[in-house]
This record gives C-alpha cells, structure tokens and sequence, in this order.
C-alpha cells in the first residue's frame, strides 16, 4: 500500500530569514523550505524566538513544552508564523533566558558564554515539540553546528523510540564553526560523558558537537560542489577532513539557490529604480542614487564597486585592506558595507573618512542598502579565503553587477571567468589570495569598463540571465531525502510526492 502522506521534514535552524539573519544560513533556511513545499513536501521549521522579532504577530500555542536541560525540565512557549508567501509553519522556541538578547550568538566576533547550552535547547526542543505535535517527520533537516546534536539525539536519547525512525540530514554551511568547546562541558548536552570519546564528541582534546553530527547523521550535505570537494582535504577541512574523507560517499554538494522574489531588479522594494536585462535604464538611475547617498560624485562614467559582507577573516577583506590605496589611486568608486572585526571596521571606516572623494564604507547591517549596493554598483568583489556557496556573488549577478571573486568554493561554481578575447564570462575570478593579485585583477575589471564597455554589457545581460532558483537546488534536496529515508528505513518512501527518483544528489568527489 502506498503511504499517503507526502514526505514530512522538519528543518531545525538557528536562523531563518526574514525573522532571523546574520548571513547566508538565515536565508537558506527560509527559501530552501518553501520550494520544498512547491514541490509537495510537508515541510516545517523551527527557530528560537529571539528578541527583535515580532512576537505579537506570532500564534502563541496552548500549553508548553518540556525540554530537558542538564539543569532540570525546561518549560518553553511556542509560537507559530509562517514564511512569508507561503503556508509553511515556523515554530518559535520561547525561552527568554537564552535568546531575549540582543545577538543571535553574540557581539559580532565574539559568541555568548553559553552558546552550547543555548543551541542544545533548541536542538532538544525542536525534537520534543516535533513529539508534542505528533508531526512523525520522515526526514529531520539539521543546519550546521547550532542544530548538530538533533542527529545525535535522534540516535541515542530517541533510540528504539518513533522520532528514531526518522533519518537525519546535516548541512555544513560553514565548517570554519564546529562548536568546539572545553570537554568538561560534555555534561550540558545531557548525553553520557561515555559518547566523549575521538569518534563521536571528542577532537584533538575538546568537545566538537560538529565531529559528532557528522558521526552520526544518515547523509550529510554542503552549499556546493567544490566546498564539498575542498572541505575533503586538510587545506580546507579545519580538522575534520579526516572524517569527511571517511564519509565522503554520504557527503553531496548542492548549490544554494536565492530567493528570486526577495532579490529581484524589477520588483525589489527597496530600490529607487526597476530594471532587468531587457531594459537596464533603471540600473543607472540606482548607480546615482548610490553614488548620493555614498556621498560620491554623481558620474555614470566611473565605475563603481560594491562590497557587502562580514568582516571577518573568511571574507579576505584584509586583502582588500592593503590594497585600497593602489586601486583608490586610480578612477574609481568603491563603496562597502560590512560589521565584524573591530580592526576591519576601524581601518574601513578612517579611509571612508579621509577618502570621500572615492570611497565610502558604512559599518553596520543594513538590508535595504545590501540591495541598494547589488544594484547600484557596476562590479562586486568578493576576495573570500574560502567559501561555502556564497549568496552575494549570486545576487550580484542577478542585478547585473559583475562579481570579482576568489577561484575558491562555490564561487567557482557560479561565477564564469571573463575571456578577453571572446568576451565570454560572468565575472572576474583570481587564486593568489595577495593583495597584488586582487589588486591586479580590479584593474582588469576597471579597463574593461574602460576599453570594452561591450564586453561589460555583454556579460551583464548572461549575468542576468543565469537560473540561481531554489527550484534546482529543491529538486537535489528531495533526492537527497529520499535517500536518506531508504537507509534509514530500508525501504524506499512509497508516498506522493513527486516525481524524483530516490538517487543520490550532485555527489562530491
Ligand atoms: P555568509 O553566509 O558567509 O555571511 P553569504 O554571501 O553566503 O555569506 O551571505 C551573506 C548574506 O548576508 C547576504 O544576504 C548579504 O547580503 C548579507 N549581509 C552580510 N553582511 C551584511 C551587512 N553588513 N548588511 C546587510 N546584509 C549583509
């Protein structure tokens, strides 16, 4: 008898745009589970409420949950919303004491004290709610080390019980944080001091909830192809390549998509202008309206390049850094908006001031004006170390803003080199991570602008026209999933939906 029931995943996240952001995790978890629901799935999400949301819009449910903590029985609220556009449930953990703060993890730089107890809370809790509603999911979705002990849970505190039915999938978003902590701590996970040991928790010393998600999940996933590839060896696998290299048959690499609604050049709200590739008159009007509001002279001619993103060491904005004196001697813009290390922020912020005449950089986190920069700016960089996937570059090349970018991750993936002599490509892409060969290769971007302004226009338009939908991306995932139900069930899904065949995704090397 086939199952009625379409396939129910439950997503377990610590961010999930709009409610909840600080980078490309909070937007995957809020795209990624609405083309899941095009495509038939019952698809359902659990975040913290934290604070700064919009509580009053949220459905509180009746009664509470009990979430055990290694303190005693934790007693949380839950509230229902939706992802905007959609009917997919968004249940909101409330517990004040750990997320009525005023950062998600911390100050930026720096994370809270007690972040393992905080994200083990809700790691617990999406289990426990997921029991209290009776939601049974066949597939539990986990999003880096935040939610990395629901697998392991799954596995050991759900064992031989209906939650343990359900296979577990992890996605790496960034391997650079694995929730390493002292070992002493092994107690606030509530599991047995006995899973401390070198296959599970234990690494070089100390406690890494990351090491044992990958231990412990049914498959594991990344943001693309070659972080999948990468995170494999030593040079990019931060200590845990060895047990990637081990799973490296479970381990697949699917590209993220971008919400197209939300970052769309004909629709976007926060644009001054509309444009698309048929009619680009709309970009130019967002290139002054840039320009003014950077306090740059208003000239069409010049280029003018963006810069958005933390600045933290993954983003290679030092590089930028010890190059801005030679580029800003040349006849250029730039304008960039980051938050981060204190020292970024300090340098970028005293050039801005000394430089008004080419350079402004606003510190802080900004929505409308990432959009305002993705649209306004003629070219993008992105000098990442490393790099997972990647958001910024795609919505570069939606708005038609030539990304610049390291040849690393999924940057590789989605940004096409320009050829000078066929004039083919999306972008500009460099490997030396120096400061000559960035240096280097904006001025290539620059002459181009100058010398073929064809070529620009050219590779603007097949910028715009490249396909970054989470349709594909959704497609990898139902794929995924049903692999991950056969192992673990030992059967394949027998329910609607829909039309994917239960074969692995894109697989990493
Ligand atoms: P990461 O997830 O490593 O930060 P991504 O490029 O995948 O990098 O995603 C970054 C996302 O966060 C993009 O949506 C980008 O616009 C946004 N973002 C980063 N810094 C800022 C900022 N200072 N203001 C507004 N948006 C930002």
């Amino acid at each position: 008898m086939p199952d009625p029931q379409p396939l129910r995943v439950l997503h377990v996240a610590s961010e999930v745009a709009p409610f909840a952001k600080t980078g490309g995790l909070g937007d995957v978890c809020g795209a990624l589970p609405k083309a899941l629901r095009r495509r038939g799935i019952d698809v359902r999400v659990v975040v913290p409420l934290y604070a700064g949301m919009d509580w009053e819009s949220l459905e509180r449910l009746d009664g509470t949950i009990e979430v055990p903590m290694w303190w005693g029985p934790a007693r949380a609220a839950v509230r229902l919303g939706h992802l905007p556009g959609s009917d997919v449930p968004v249940y909101f953990l409330e517990f004040h004491r750990y997320y009525d703060r005023p950062y998600i993890y911390g100050r930026p730089g720096d994370g809270y004290e007690d972040n393992l107890e905080r994200f083990t809370f809700l790691s617990r809790g999406a289990l426990e709610l997921a029991k209290a509603l009776h939601l049974a999911p066949d597939v539990i979705h986990a999003h880096d080390w935040q939610t990395a002990l629901v697998p392991v849970y799954v596995n050991t505190v759900e064992w031989a019980r209906p939650l343990h039915g359900a296979a577990t999938v992890f996605t790496i978003h960034n391997l650079a944080h694995q929730g390493v902590t002292d070992g002493g701590a092994m107690f606030v996970t509530g599991l047995g001091q006995h899973h401390y040991n070198p296959g599970e928790f234990e690494h070089f010393g100390s406690l890494n909830v990351m090491k044992a998600a990958l231990h412990h999940s049914t498959l594991l996933s990344t943001v693309s192809p070659t972080y999948a590839r990468e995170i494999q060896s030593a040079a990019h696998g931060c200590g845990l390549d060895g047990i990637l290299r081990s799973r490296h048959r479970d381990l697949h690499g699917i590209l993220n998509g971008i919400d197209v609604e939300e970052w769309n050049p004909a629709t976007d709200r926060h644009l001054p202008a509309h444009f698309s590739a048929a009619s680009l008159e709309g970009k130019a009007a967002c290139k002054a309206a840039l320009q003014a509001e950077a306090g740059l002279p208003v000239n069409p001619k010049v280029p003018l390049f963006g810069v958005v993103g933390r600045l933290t060491p993954q983003k290679g904005l030092d590089i930028l850094a010890h190059c801005m004196e030679r580029v800003l001697s040349w006849d250029v813009q730039v304008v960039l908006l980051g938050a981060g290390d204190r020292e970024a922020e300090h340098f970028f912020g005293s050039l801005s001031d000394r430089r008004r005449d080419r350079f402004r950089a606003w510190i802080g986190f900004s929505e409308p004006r990432a959009h305002r920069i993705e649209a306004g700016a003629d070219f993008f960089i992105m000098p990442s170390r490393f790099e997972p996937c990647g958001l910024n570059q795609l919505y570069s090349l939606r708005y038609g803003t030539l990304p610049i970018v390291r040849a690393t991750g999924g940057l590789v993936d989605t940004v096409e080199g320009y050829r000078e002599a066929s004039g083919e490509g999306t972008g500009f892409l460099f490997s030396d991570l120096t400061p000559d060969a960035l240096a280097n290769t904006l001025g290539w971007a620059a002459s181009t602008w100058y010398d073929r302004p064809g070529h620009v226009d050219a590779m603007r338009r097949r910028a715009m026209a490249q396909d970054f939908s989470w349709a594909r991306a959704a497609e990898a995932y139902e794929r995924l999933y049903l692999e991950a139900y056969r192992r673990r069930r030992g059967h394949a899904f027998a329910g609607p939906p829909g039309g994917a065949t239960p074969a692995p995704g894109a697989r990493a090397g």
